[in-house]
């Protein structure tokens, strides 16, 4: 494997406006822009579809095992595909996935195995990977991590404006708690609070605070 290039990571809870932010870094930087969230998404979405309980832990284990989530690079960042077929954004933030996902992303060999896979793509060049665990597991040596964080009821109200309804206390909650690689602010960390601030003024202070060489 040839030598990983450097990576900002961008965590925080659901709604944050982190996926936002971390698309705009990456192109005002041209970097690839990664958003992990799909990848638990997208392989909760084929666990629906084989109909496993997904709280059932060891069903879904054994699911996993027979699904291939693939994430090509196109157009500066990662589509996610299950079985070569790329998933529309209804399909991976539809209400059941939303539901489901906290369930699915809290088992380990579902983790390591995506875990591996944002792992290898720090091999194709510089990369904004975004998700809930970047800064602290994925990459916990890198010099540039961000946690976008929001009050509550911002969050609530951006995923409403979306036209989304998406239980994110809940999601944060299940996130926060679960055993592996819970949802924190990574060590050396900036937090960002993107409650009352624009989205161009966000990443203006990601960039400026990242004092990248
Ligand atoms: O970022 P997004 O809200 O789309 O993430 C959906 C879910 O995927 C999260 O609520 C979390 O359960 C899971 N996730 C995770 N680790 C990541 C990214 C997302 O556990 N790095």
């Amino acid at each position: 494997m040839s030598a990983a290039h450097s990576v900002i990571t961008i965590d925080g809870p659901a709604a944050s406006g982190k996926s936002s932010i971390a698309r705009l870094v990456a192109q005002r930087l041209g970097r690839t822009y990664v958003n992990t969230g799909n990848m638990y998404r997208a392989m909760t979405w084929a666990v629906l579809q084989a109909g496993v309980d997904p709280q059932d832990a060891d069903a879904v284990r054994a699911a996993a095992a027979d699904i291939v989530i693939e994430s090509p690079v196109i157009e500066g960042k990662t589509q996610v595909c299950v079985s070569g077929r790329p998933l529309t954004d209804a399909e991976l933030n539809s209400d059941p996935v939303n539901r489901a996902v906290s369930f699915i992303a809290r088992v380990a060999e579902v983790r390591d195995r995506l875990v591996a896979d944002q792992r290898a793509l720090a091999t194709i060049g510089p990369l904004v990977m975004e998700g809930r665990d970047i800064g602290s597991v994925v990459f916990p040596d890198s010099p540039h991590k961000i946690y976008v964080d929001a009050t509550e009821e911002v969050r609530a109200s951006r995923r409403g404006a979306q036209g989304l309804s998406d239980q994110i206390a809940e999601r944060d909650r299940i996130d926060k708690q679960r055993k592996n690689s819970p949802l924190v602010i990574p060590r050396g960390a900036i937090v960002i609070d993107n409650s009352h601030i624009t989205l161009d003024q966000a990443v203006d202070q990601v960039i400026a605070t990242l004092q990248l060489t």
